[in-house]
C-alpha cells in the first residue's frame, strides 16, 4: 500500500477504449495502489465539438501537473486534415522513446510458441519522416521530409542502452537504412557506434532494417532490446507484436524528460465497442510498464504474474484468443469476466513461465548524460562552406532541351554540375532513362574549384531560373568541418 496516493491522467478514449482502461483501474485498485485519477478527455468527440487538435486545454494541464498518462486509443477523423490526437499528445510532450516489449505469453498460441521470445523494441518518437513536414512539389508529386538529428539519435539511443543495463539484457540492435539514406539514418548509426563504447557490458549489433524484418521471422528470440529510427521502429513493433500474439497483447509506454504516457498499441476497435468482449490484456500490460514508472514495482510484478496465472489457466479465455485457439469463442469470456479472472488471481505464482531477464524492468528515462554539446555556439564552431545549391522545379521539358538551357541561366559564379530526376542523373546524360514525373532538380557549384557559393550568387540564379522556370524549393550544399553535407545522385 502507498502511503500518498499518485496522481494519474487516465483518457478512457474512443471505442473500446472506456472498457480496457476500466479493466486495467480496477486490477490496480484491487492490487492496493491508491491512485488518485483525473480523468481527462481527447479523441474523437473532442474533434467533433470543432477543437482542431483533439487534445483539450484542460487534458494538457492534468497532463502537466500529472506527468503520468493511461490512455485508451484515440480517433481521428479521416479527410478533415487533422493531425493524429495521439501523434499531438506524443510531440506536445516530447516522449521521445516509444518502447514496446513483445515477450511469449502462456497460453497464446503462436508459431514461436517454446522459443523464448523476449524482446524489446525501442522507436524514436518525434524526428524522421514523422515530423510531419510534406509539400506537393507539383500537383503530382509530393515530397516528404526526413528529419533525423544528432541530439534526438542519442537520447533514443542512450535511452535504449540504459535501459538494456537496467534490465540485465545482453545486447542492443541498432536497425537502420544506413546503407541506402547516408546522411539521416547513417547519421543514427555513427551515433550507436559511438554510445555502444560507452557500456562495455552490452553487445551492439548493427543490422540492416530489411534484414531485421527477415530475422524477426526466422529466429525472433535473437533479439533482446532492438533501437530504431520512427518509420523503421513503426513498422518492427507491429511485427514484434505479431510474433507473440497480436493486437490483444501489445502494450506501448512513451517516455519523456517529463511525461510518460502508457497505452495499448491497438486502436478503438470500434465494431466492438460497448460489448463487453475485447480483450484488455494489452492496455493491463502497459499499465504495468506505469506502475514500475511511478515506483510500484511490487504491485506490478504481483499483477504481471496473475495475468501470466489466468493465461496460463485458460479457463477465462477472451474471444479473439479462443479464435485462435480453436476455443469455443461462443462461451468465451467478457472482458468484465476476464478482469475478474485476473482479480482473483492476485497473489498467485505462474509455473511455466521462467523469470523474466534481469532483475529490474523499465522504467523512466535515463537521466540525461549528453556525450556531444549542443547549441548555437556549438553549431557556430564547425567550419563550414556552402559550396552551391540543387534548385527543384517544375518542367516536363525533354533535358536535352532543359540542360543546356538551365546551363545558360547558370551565370558567372556558378557552373550547372547535373540535373537528376528522382534522384537519378538525368544530364549530362548517363544512358539511364528514367521516366519523367514534371519535377527536375538543378545541381549548381561554384565555377571556381572548391570556392563557395554566395548568398547573393544563389539569389541572382534563383530569379534567373524564375523567369524561365517555375522552380519549388531550394536546397543548400554545405561542407561542414571538411565532409560534403549532401549526396551525390544515382549515376553521379
Ligand atoms: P484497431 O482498432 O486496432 O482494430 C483492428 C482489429 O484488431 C480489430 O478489428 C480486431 O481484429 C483487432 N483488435 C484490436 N484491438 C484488439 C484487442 N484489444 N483485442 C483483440 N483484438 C483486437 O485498428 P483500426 O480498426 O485500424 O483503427 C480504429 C481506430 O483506432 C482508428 O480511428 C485509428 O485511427 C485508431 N487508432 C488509434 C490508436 C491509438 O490511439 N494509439 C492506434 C491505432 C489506431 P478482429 O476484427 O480480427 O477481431
Amino acid at each position: 500500500m502507498t502511503a500518498q496516493p499518485h496522481r494519474i491522467t487516465v483518457i478512457p478514449g474512443d471505442g473500446v477504449g472506456p472498457e480496457v482502461v476500466r479493466s486495467a483501474q480496477r486490477i490496480i485498485a484491487a492490487a492496493g495502489v491508491a491512485i488518485d485519477w483525473e480523468e481527462a478527455e481527447a479523441g474523437a468527440e473532442v474533434f467533433r465539438r470543432g477543437d482542431t487538435s483533439g487534445v483539450p486545454r484542460a487534458t494538457r494541464e492534468s497532463i502537466e501537473r500529472t506527468r503520468v498518462v493511461l490512455k485508451g486509443p484515440l480517433e481521428t477523423p479521416v479527410g478533415f486534415g487533422e493531425k493524429s490526437a495521439n501523434v499531438t499528445l506524443r510531440k506536445l510532450f516530447e516522449t521521445y522513446a516509444n518502447v514496446r516489449p513483445a515477450r511469449e505469453l502462456p497460453g497464446v498460441p503462436t508459431r514461436y510458441a517454446g522459443e523464448g521470445v523476449d524482446m524489446i523494441i525501442v522507436r524514436e518518437n518525434i524526428e524522421d519522416l514523422y515530423a510531419g513536414i510534406e509539400h506537393m512539389q507539383t500537383p503530382d508529386v509530393g515530397q516528404c521530409l526526413k528529419v533525423i538529428s544528432r541530439k534526438g539519435s542519442e537520447k533514443i539511443i542512450r535511452y535504449a542502452f540504459e535501459l538494456a543495463r537496467r534490465e540485465g539484457r545482453r545486447k542492443v540492435t541498432c536497425a537502420t537504412k544506413a546503407n541506402i539514406m547516408k546522411l539521416t539514418e547513417g547519421l543514427f548509426k555513427r551515433v550507436f557506434e559511438e554510445l555502444a563504447g560507452e557500456y562495455p557490458e552490452i553487445a551492439p549489433e548493427h543490422l540492416i532494417i530489411d534484414n531485421v524484418a527477415h530475422q524477426m521471422a526466422k529466429n525472433p528470440a535473437q533479439f533482446d532490446v532492438v533501437v530504431t529510427t520512427n518509420l523503421n521502429g513503426d513498422i518492427i513493433s507491429d511485427l514484434a507484436s505479431g510474433l507473440v500474439g497480436g493486437l490483444g497483447f501489445a502494450p506501448s509506454g512513451n517516455y519523456g524528460d517529463d511525461v510518460a504516457i502508457f497505452e495499448a498499441v491497438h486502436g478503438s476497435a470500434p465494431k466492438y465497442a460497448g460489448k463487453d468482449v475485447i480483450n484488455p490484456t494489452a492496455l493491463i500490460l502497459s499499465s504495468l510498464m506505469m506502475l514500475r514508472h511511478v515506483g510500484e514495482s511490487g504491485a506490478a510484478d504481483r499483477i504481471e504474474d496473475a495475468v501470466l496465472v489466468t493465461l496460463e489457466e485458460g479457463r477465462a479465455v477472451t474471444q479473439d484468443l479462443a479464435r485462435q485457439t480453436g476455443g469455443d469463442v461462443e462461451h468465451a469470456a467478457s472482458t468484465t469476466g476476464f478482469t475478474d479472472s485476473i482479480i482473483a488471481n492476485l497473489g498467485k505464482q505462474p509455473t511455466t513461465v521462467p523469470p523474466r531477464a534481469g532483475t529490474e524492468r523499465p522504467s523512466g528515462p535515463a537521466a540525461p548524460r549528453p556525450r556531444w554539446s549542443y547549441g548555437p555556439e556549438v553549431a557556430a564552431a564547425v567550419p563550414r562552406t556552402t559550396v552551391g545549391v540543387d534548385v527543384f522545379l517544375e518542367t516536363w521539358e525533354p533535358v536535352a532541351a532543359a540542360g543546356p538551357a538551365l546551363e545558360a541561366l547558370a551565370g558567372d559564379a556558378l557552373r550547372l554540375q547535373m540535373i537528376s530526376s528522382r534522384g537519378t542523373m538525368v544530364w549530362p546524360s548517363t544512358g539511364l532513362k528514367p521516366d519523367a514525373v514534371g519535377l527536375l532538380r538543378a545541381r549548381y557549384v561554384a565555377r571556381a574549384e572548391g570556392a563557395a557559393a554566395s548568398d547573393a550568387d544563389i539569389s541572382a540564379l534563383v530569379a534567373r531560373i524564375g523567369e524561365r522556370y517555375a522552380w519549388t524549393h531550394l536546397e543548400k550544399l554545405h561542407v561542414f568541418a571538411g565532409a560534403d553535407g549532401f549526396t551525390k545522385a544515382q549515376g553521379q
